[in-house]
């Protein structure tokens, strides 16, 4: 015979805390607790596979769980000295319903059950207390009515039957407060409910308890499919399937007296993480009333003060309770008549701060071990030590105060607050005037790059995680809000309007780049503790707890992590930061960024205007030593380890002037006609740039950029070298679709590296390797790798050319696709493994096949992003190359990925070739 009841009581439960999914969290916590000897009123809980049967067996149970009903609560009747329905020691139990993960609210609860008449009278004469036994009594009416008997309001605007009639009697009384009601009218109420209820439902209140008890576990099961609940399943991934337990169990009461209350407790407190007992109580009360919020409860340390026993008592409770589930608790108790009982009792939720202090202060306290740690914290909760977080009462009566906005995407993480400005030029400006802005654009290009460098923070109307402002934004670390298409940008009259209100130039705005959310007016920010000692060099890291607390979590991480961690930088400042943050390389050095710096855009538009290849040479004759300085700052900051530049890649039409006055005044600088150069950016035009004149192609058309920047990597680095210095540069060519491309390409940079090697003299070693970012790149990567000796996954164009859908138009579309549920996450934020994964890991599987010591990375968005490290670790890469900001929190993912270790059987191991051993580093 199939058990369904699980009983619990006296120091022995049949359950255990890991038999969750049978017993719910709930059933198995009280289950727990009676195991580890904590005072627990007895009860039993039916378990979730009866939940299932009863929904496989139109809503009816099976034939054994009567008798196993019966003997459990015979169990609890023994236990607790009480007999369910005996008026002379009546015990009362509640009835509630436990999942597996903790749904608040969503389903149904009875308290009080097995009160009736005569029973009411009985407790009256045992307890003295009539007050308090009509009370109960009329609440049990109340929530039986509500619950099993179907008077619960259906539509929001419907009020409860029972409040209306409880309001009534206020009124006649001439009193406000439910507590200001005498036993008298307590049980007044109750005689009014059960009319009521014979009113509505033509049956009468059922006075029988065992009857009551049905009652209620068929209304808690039901309830499982009620509307609330499958919404809040649908929200947070609860499979139908689960199903819930009931647990019944004595009732013991916080509203007998003035020795009697209840409480909730955190082991810790859930929002700083520190390790002081936190939570509230209020005396001779039950558990709604804290909830409801009528009295204003008391800090659990005023107890102290109160009731030193029964403080003593409960800070015991929390130590045990620490020291055996090994973890913050959350927890619930109630005090009857000086007698304390735990109701419940869970892994409590906390903030990020909190996790992040808690994981690392319980491994000192050696309760946990590193690994469990790092296994506590989510890689992107570390945003919160990283960032500029927001003032958050303030943020809070912002929002609460109706100054929010919009939302977007929460594209840069962070706060931001400034001052708005519509265009690059105007934030340099502003900026140079000492003011802090926010760049507001409809959408950004290369050449907006120094005025959102300028910027507190970027917010744009469109695009979406992988759009321009997004990815440079989180390279230069700054806050974004991107695809925001509730606003409405006028350029001309420089205003925004959204929801009806207008925002001018000047005006204040503060960007929550964590949740997307945009906020009229200021909102302070505070800066993070981890910037002021590693970036800022502002704090000691002595004087920094928070400081100290992430330098042990990364090195945990480093500890167990296989994955190297690079990042994408194209600015010495960039690469120092991305150090500082523990890049252990240059992933992605994107060159056509370096182009919009001083001095360089005149010859970079030069060369792109230029009618012959002479014109084109003498442009980058001018370009070639300010690409190589670039070069070589970069190439000192990195100190000797790796640093992939990438050739030039985007479409040349992005670095030309599109406005009249632009065009004239360049016409006037080149000294060629104003037509001239309108014709010329006119032919650039192209319908669908993404897919046009860009990446390798324009170095397979146009074979001299690719030489001047080859020469320029390579003189920086035997310059870099010369000053002894040790210099690994890879040239990585985009767009690699086939070998014979990447084949055209590696010559020209092989040649340039002999001849500069032979002219300066000196010798040093470098790559070249390939992005694998179109299918048709992936799907030959044998052929490819026979010319490559790195692939870097490029996955924002893979995952572009896989899906067939634009990067910068994808937002659109992109969020009804992910509510539909056809991507399950934005797959240009999370990588899709199905579709642009399998590429990716054919791609490996073919190119190791033919070059077992190739190097694989990605430096496309996803190498900041938890899930797809776990996946590129899964699959066997060498690193993940992602935005300085990210790269701790892509350390952490890499090390619990590791701890994860789930191989996925296509990819093989890279050979340990010599070199490829030396080049780890
Ligand atoms: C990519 O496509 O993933 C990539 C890194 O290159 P870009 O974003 O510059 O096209
Ligand atoms: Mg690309």
């Amino acid at each position: 015979m199939k058990k369904y009841v699980y009983y619990f009581g006296h120091g022995k439960a049949d359950g255990r805390a890991e038999m969750k999914a049978l017993l719910g969290g709930k059933g198995a916590n009280l289950a727990e607790m009676t195991n580890i000897g904590l005072p627990v009123p007895a009860g039993f809980t039916i378990s979730t596979e009866l939940c299932t049967y009863f929904y496989q067996n139109k809503k009816t149970y099976p034939k054994s769980l009567k008798g196993e009903v019966a003997a459990a609560l015979k169990k609890v009747e023994k236990a607790m000295g009480a007999k369910f329905g005996d008026p002379k020691n009546p015990l009362l139990v509640s009835v509630r319903s436990g999942a597996r993960a903790s749904m608040p609210g969503m389903m149904d609860t009875i308290l009080n059950l097995g009160l009736n008449d005569v029973v009411a009278e009985g407790l009256v004469k045992k307890t003295g207390n009539s007050r308090f036994v009509y009370d109960s009594y009329r609440r049990f009416v109340q929530m039986y009515g509500d619950v099993v008997l179907g008077l619960k309001p259906v539509h929001k605007d419907e009020i409860d039957p029972f409040e209306l009639i409880i309001e009534e009697k206020k009124r006649g009384k001439g009193v406000h407060l439910d507590t200001e009601l005498g036993a008298e009218d307590m049980k007044e109420l109750v005689g009014l409910f059960k009319k009521a209820i014979k009113e509505k439902t033509g049956h009468g209140f059922p006075e029988d308890p065992m009857t009551q008890l049905w009652g209620a576990i068929g209304a808690v099961f039901g309830s499982w499919n009620n509307e609330r609940a499958i919404a809040y399943r649908k929200m947070y991934d609860i499979p139908e399937w689960w199903g819930t337990a009931v647990n019944i169990q004595s009732m013991v009461f916080g509203n007998m007296g003035e020795d009697s209350g209840t409480g909730v407790a955190f082991t810790r407190d859930a929002a700083t993480g520190e390790n002081v007992f936190y939570g509230e109580y209020l005396m001779n009360a039950q558990g709604e009333d804290v909830v409801a919020g009528i009295r204003t409860p008391l800090p659990i340390s005023r107890m102290k003060e109160q009731d030193g026993k029964m403080y003593a008592h409960l800070d015991r409770i929390r130590k045990t309770l620490e020291k055996h589930y090994r973890d913050m608790m959350d927890i619930e108790f109630t005090i009857q008549q000086g007698r304390l009982y735990m109701l419940q009792c869970r892994v409590g939720k906390r903030t990020a701060f909190a996790a992040i202090k808690i994981a690392v202060d319980m491994v000192t306290e050696k309760l946990i071990t590193e690994k469990e740690a790092l296994a506590r914290i989510e890689p992107d909760q570390l945003n919160q030590l990283l960032r500029p977080v927001f003032d958050l009462k303030q943020k809070k009566a912002a929002v609460d105060g109706g100054r929010l906005l919009a939302k977007g995407l929460n594209a840069g993480p962070g706060a931001a607050t400034g001052r708005v400005v519509f265009n690059a030029p105007d934030a340099e400006e502003w900026k140079k005037r000492g003011e802090q802005v926010i760049l507001t654009r409809i959408e950004t290009s290369p050449e907006d790059i120094k005025g959102m460098d300028a910027s507190e923070g970027i917010l744009t109307a469109r695009g979406g995680m992988t759009s321009h402002a997004a990815l440079v934004a989180r390279q230069m670390g700054k806050v974004c809000v991107a695809g925001c298409s509730a606003l409405e940008i006028d350029y001309g009259t420089h205003t925004m309007t959204v929801k009806g209100k207008v925002v001018r130039e000047g005006d204040w705005i503060s960007l929550d780049g964590t949740t997307g959310e945009v906020i009229e007016g200021k909102v302070a920010t505070k800066p993070s503790e981890v910037l002021q000692v590693l970036v800022d060099r502002t704090l000691d890291p002595k004087d920094g707890p928070v400081y100290q607390q992430y330098a042990r979590i990364m090195t945990w991480a480093d500890k167990f992590r296989r994955l190297k961690i690079r990042t994408n930088a194209d600015q010495p400042d960039q690469a120092v930061n991305a150090v500082a943050f523990g890049a252990e390389g240059i992933g992605l050095c994107r060159t056509e960024h370096m182009f919009f710096g001083e001095g360089k855009i005149g010859p970079m538009r030069e060369m792109i205007l230029a009618d012959t290849e002479e014109e084109r040479r003498r442009a980058l004759a001018k370009l070639l030593p300010l690409q190589r300085a670039d070069f070589e700052g970069i190439f000192e900051a990195m100190d000797g380890r790796p640093v992939t530049i990438r050739t030039i890649d985007p479409p040349l039409h992005e670095f030309v002037p599109h406005e009249e006055g632009a065009q004239r005044k360049l016409a006037q600088q080149m000294g060629i006609p104003y037509e001239k150069v309108r014709s010329r950016v006119e032919s650039l035009h192209e319908f669908n740039p993404m897919l046009g004149f860009r990446g390798c192609r324009l170095g397979l058309v146009y074979p001299e950029i690719t030489e001047m920047q080859s020469r320029a990597i390579f003189e920086a680095a035997a310059n870099v070298k010369l000053r002894g210095k040790k210099v690994e540069p890879e040239v990585m060519i985009p767009l690699v679709g086939n070998v014979k491309e990447l084949a055209h390409q590696e010559k020209i940079v092989r040649r340039v590296a002999g001849e500069v090697m032979a002219e300066k003299k000196v010798k040093f070693t470098y790559l070249v390797g390939t992005m694998i970012e179109i299918p048709r790149g992936a799907i030959t990567a044998d052929e490819i790798a026979s010319v490559a000796e790195f692939f870097s996954f490029g996955t924002n164009d893979l995952t572009q050319t896989t899906l067939g859908v634009s990067r910068d138009d994808a937002a659109r579309f992109l969020i009804p696709y992910v509510e539909m549920e056809i991507y399950p996450k934005d797959p240009f934020e999370v990588l899709d493994r199905v579709g642009v994964g399998s590429l990716m890991k054919i791609a490996i599987e073919k190119g190791r096949a033919v070059r077992p010591t190739l190097k694989v990375g990605i430096c496309g968005e996803h190498g900041g992003d938890p899930s797809s490290v776990e996946f590129c670790h899964q699959i066997n890469q060498n690193y993940v190359s992602c935005s300085p900001f990210r790269v701790p929190i892509a350390r952490l993912a890499a090390a619990r990925a590791a701890l994860n270790d789930v191989p996925v059987k296509a990819a093989r191991k890279p050979a340990k070739s010599r070199r490829a051993v030396k080049r780890r580093r």
